[in-house]
C-alpha cells in the first residue's frame, strides 16, 4: 500500500482555467505545462485542459511526450535551445519553435527542413534572460521574411520579471518596452503579441494581448506575493496525502529528530508521517510548517527526514496509526507551506519524487 499520493483534482484545474477565460475573455489561451505539468503529469494535465488553444514546455522531450499521447493542439518550445538534428524532430512532430536569439535563426537557415508555422518570437522587455533586444528585432523578422516565413502569423512574446509583486515599477516599464517593439513592427506586419503570466493574467489586464501563458493558476496556486489561491477564487489541484505511521506518548524535555532540532516543552504526543524529502517535501520546512489531520492543523516539529516528518498533536490527541494526513492542497494552502520552506510553491509542485503515487479524480 502506497503511503505517500498526492491528488490531483482534475475538475478543480478545468475550473480555474474558467477562472482564466474570465480574466481574459478575448485572448487565446496556452496553458503551461512545463515539468511536467508543473508536478501534476503532463499529459494528464493536456488532456484535461482540452479547453486550451496551445500548450506551453521548456524542453523538446516535453513536447513530443505529448504528440506521441495524442495531443493535437499548438504546443509552444517556449524556451527550447535546438540545433539542426532537433529541427527535424520539431518538424516532424509540427511543434512550434519560440525564437529568442540570432544563434537559433542561423540553424534554421541551415536545416534541410522548414518547421510549420506560426512562429513565436521572443523579445527581452526587460528581463535581460531570453529574447532579441528591441533594436534586433527588425533584422530577426527580415531573415524569417527570407525563409519564407509569415511575418503577420508570428507571435511577437516577453516574459515579466516581477509581475508577482503588485506596484513593481519594472512591470510597467516591460509593458512600455514591449509596447514600443509591437508599435515598431506592427505598423508593415501585423504580429501577434504574448506578454502575460498567471500573475498578469489576475492583475494587469493591459498586458492581456492576443495570447496569455498561464501556469501556476492552472494549478490552483496563487502567482501572486504573499497571497493565497482562494483570493484568486482559484482551487488547488494537487492534494498531497500521507499516514500517520506512529504515535508516542513523550514527557516534557524530550529531545525530536534529527540534529536534535526540537525540545518538547511539556507532556505531548509525537506523531510520525510517512513523508519526507525523498518524496519531495521541503527538507528546509521549519519548525509550526502546518500539517492537516483529523480536522485540525498541528506544527511540524522536528527536521524533515528523507521518508518521515514529525509533528506535535497534542497532550491530548485522539488520532491514531494509519489516520490521513494532508501536507497541502484542500484544507491547507501550499503557499502557507512553501513560505515556511523558504521557497514558492512552485517548487514544492515540482519537486514531487516518482515514490508519491499520483491518484487523478
Ligand atoms: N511564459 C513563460 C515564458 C514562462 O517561462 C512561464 C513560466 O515560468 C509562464 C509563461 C507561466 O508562468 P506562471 O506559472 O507564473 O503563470
Amino acid at each position: 500500500m502506497k503511503t505517500a499520493v498526492a491528488e490531483i483534482n482534475l475538475s478543480a484545474l478545468n475550473h480555474n482555467l474558467n477562472v482564466v477565460i474570465k480574466h481574459c475573455p478575448n485572448s487565446k489561451i496556452l496553458a503551461v505545462c512545463k515539468a511536467n505539468g508543473y508536478g501534476h503529469g503532463i499529459v494528464e494535465v493536456a488532456t484535461a485542459l482540452n479547453a486550451a488553444n496551445a500548450y506551453g514546455v521548456a524542453r523538446l522531450e516535453e513536447a513530443i511526450e505529448l504528440r506521441n499521447a495524442g495531443i493535437t493542439k499548438p504546443i509552444v518550445l517556449l524556451e527550447g535551445f535546438f540545433n539542426t538534428q532537433d529541427i527535424a524532430l520539431i518538424a516532424k512532430h509540427k511543434i512550434t519553435i519560440c525564437l529568442q536569439n540570432h544563434w537559433q535563426l542561423s540553424q534554421l537557415e541551415q536545416a534541410q527542413i522548414k518547421p510549420s508555422e506560426p512562429l513565436w518570437l521572443k523579445v527581452d522587455s526587460g528581463m535581460t534572460r531570453l529574447g532579441f533586444y528591441h533594436h534586433e528585432v527588425e533584422q530577426a523578422l527580415s531573415r524569417l521574411e527570407k525563409l519564407n516565413y509569415t511575418i503577420s502569423e508570428t507571435v511577437l512574446s516577453s516574459h515579466f520579471a516581477c509581475a508577482d509583486e503588485l506596484d513593481n515599477p519594472l512591470t510597467n516599464s516591460q509593458l512600455k518596452r514591449f509596447n514600443e517593439i509591437l508599435a515598431t513592427h506592427s505598423k508593415q506586419k501585423a504580429l501577434q503579441a504574448s506578454m502575460a503570466n498567471s500573475a498578469a493574467v489576475l492583475t494587469l489586464p493591459e498586458a492581456h494581448f492576443d495570447w496569455v501563458r498561464p501556469g501556476i493558476m492552472l494549478y490552483g496556486i496563487s502567482p501572486m506575493l504573499y497571497s493565497h489561491a482562494d483570493e484568486y477564487q482559484l482551487k488547488p489541484v494537487m492534494t498531497l496525502k500521507s499516514k500517520l505511521i506512529s504515535v508516542k506518548k513523550v514527557p516534557a524535555g524530550t529531545y525530536i529528530g534529527y540534529g536534535a532540532r526540537w525540545l518538547t516543552q511539556a507532556e505531548t504526543h509525537i506523531g510520525v508521517v510517512a513523508i519526507g524529502y525523498g518524496d519531495g517535501y521541503p527538507r528546509h520546512a521549519k519548525d509550526g510548517t502546518p500539517v492537516y489531520i483529523n480536522g485540525r492543523i498541528v506544527p511540524l516539529v522536528g527536521r524533515v527526514s528523507m521518508d518521515m516528518i514529525t509533528v506535535d498533536l497534542g497532550q491530548d490527541c485522539q488520532d491514531k496509526v494509519g489516520d490521513a494526513v494532508t501536507l497541502w492542497g484542500e484544507n491547507l494552502p501550499i503557499e502557507l507551506v512553501a513560505e515556511n520552506s523558504d521557497t514558492i510553491a512552485y517548487e514544492l509542485v515540482c519537486q514531487i519524487t516518482q515514490r508519491v503515487e499520483k491518484h487523478y479524480i
